[in-house]
């Protein structure tokens, strides 16, 4: 048998990197296969380290709507490295990304940039906690806001309580100021406000959740949170890392026509590189170092080349709102492909869709919430995923997340994408 080289190097990189990963999604674990190291990747197609080329829908797990080292923003980047990759000063590109953002989300007046999803996140809950003089937070369970210890729980053993750490090596005491609702649930959420509104700083959500898997807001479900934070005194935080840009230049908030007090943004507000910010209303903003006594910093906060990449994709998609028709029409187009799979095989199958976001779940559905997406048949996503890749179709290598479609995607690569979805391509397990 042949070993490939993408065999040899995890091999490897598992002897120096814990797991052979930086990333634990990336080890294929799910899914039961060795990762595959890429070496290039170009529009909508990657490359693996043996040769093999697959038509990409994971797109680096969200930033990758113009599809891989567009012209434009490799170039732009390649000109910024000559003068230099960092300085610790501020620079004028700080300045246009903040007003790119600014301009496509009215609710943020102010923004600050970082360097992850993870990092605005936590950075948004502590101006959050030092606005509102409130230490407590709801999440939802199967929202994901980052790997902080405080965002990292689950919800406790009775049904609406304090989380507990989802993680080792998180202290239970990190934690108990985390109070985990159910997504799609008001219920949950009036419940544990009404216990705890006046010590609730923020509400965090996922205004579309996408790392449960797709799943799509009930109507009335973000105009409620809106609301009762509001009556509560308590802020609205829209973790837009995966739905910024996404959606539409104006990410869920426009879509939605919802204005939260407070945005995440990372993926696509990067390029590619690594870069997030998070932003919103001015006096909320003003609280955080230097203007206010909230601290937050970094080394490589808003560096040039980062920046770059940032600036030159949000003004293409700035300049191509018909993009996200496009885009939109072709996750269409991948959601009725399931459809028609199931109706040929009877498969218990469930599609969720909105803009470019898709997820396949192998259940009857409907898949409205964290215990609906988890009843998923893992085992046949697997043997999907599988199928997928042995016909060059790289999926998610994990039911729990999304399949992005790019602007690089074109009309025969989506139609032999649905074939290969509806052929099933059944083997004999
Ligand atoms: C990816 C993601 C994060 C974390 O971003 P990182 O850059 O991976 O730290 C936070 N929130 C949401 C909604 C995400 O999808």
């Amino acid at each position: 048998m042949n070993i490939s080289k993408s065999e040899i190097l995890f091999e490897e990189s598992r002897k120096r990197i814990p797991g052979g990963v930086n990333s634990p999604v990336r080890a294929f674990g799910s899914v039961g296969r060795t990762p595959l190291f890429i070496d290039h990747a170009k529009g909508s197609h990657i490359t693996d380290v043996d040769g093999n080329e697959f038509l990409d829908y994971v797109c680096s797990w969200g930033p990758g709507i113009l599809g891989h080292a567009h012209p434009e923003v490799v170039e732009a980047v390649q000109k910024a490295c000559e003068k230099g990759l960092t300085y610790g000063a501020p620079t004028e590109k700080e300045w246009q990304l903040a007003e790119l953002i600014c301009e496509a989300m009215p609710s943020v007046e102010k923004v600050r940039l970082v360097s992850s999803g993870t990092e605005a996140v936590m950075s948004a809950i502590r101006a959050a906690r030092g606005y509102t003089g409130r230490d407590k937070i709801i999440k939802f369970k199967g929202n994901y806001h980052g790997h902080s210890d405080g965002l990292l729980v689950k919800a406790g053993s009775a049904a609406l309580t304090t989380a507990v750490p989802d993680s080792s090596g998180v202290p239970v005491s990190y934690t108990q100021n985390t109070l985990v609702a159910l997504y799609n649930d008001m219920n949950s959420v009036s419940q544990l406000m009404e216990e705890y509104g006046n010590q609730v700083a923020a509400i965090i959500v996922e205004p579309v959740a996408a790392n449960m898997g797709v799943v799509l807001p009930k109507a009335g479900f973000l105009e409620f949170l809106r609301q009762i934070t509001t009556k509560y005194g308590s802020l609205l935080i829209f973790d837009e890392v995966i739905t910024g840009f996404r959606l539409g230049f104006g990410g869920a908030q426009e879509y939605f026509g919802i204005t939260p007090d407070l945005t995440t943004l990372g993926k696509i507000a990067g390029g590619g590189m690594p870069m997030a910010a998070y932003g919103g209303r001015g006096d909320i903003m003003d609280m955080v170092s230097p203007v206010g006594p909230v601290y937050q910093a970094g080394t490589l906060s808003g560096n040039p080349i980062a920046t770059t990449a940032g600036i030159v994709t949000l003004e293409i998609l700035k300049k191509h709102p018909e993009y996200y028709g496009e885009i939109e029409r072709k996750a269409r187009q991948l959601a009725r492909a399931f459809e028609e799979r199931a109706e040929r095989s009877g498969e218990a199958i469930w599609v969720n869709q909105i803009g470019s976001l898709l997820s396949v779940f192998f259940t009857a559905g409907p898949v409205e919430d964290y215990d609906s997406a988890t009843a998923s048949d893992t085992k046949a996503y697997a043997a999907y995923f599988g199928r997928m890749l042995e016909q060059g179709v790289y999926v998610a290598p994990s039911q729990f997340e999304a399949m992005f479609v790019s602007i690089a995607h074109t009309d025969s690569e989506i139609e032999e994408t649905c074939r290969v979805i509806v052929e099933r391509n059944e083997r004999t397990e």
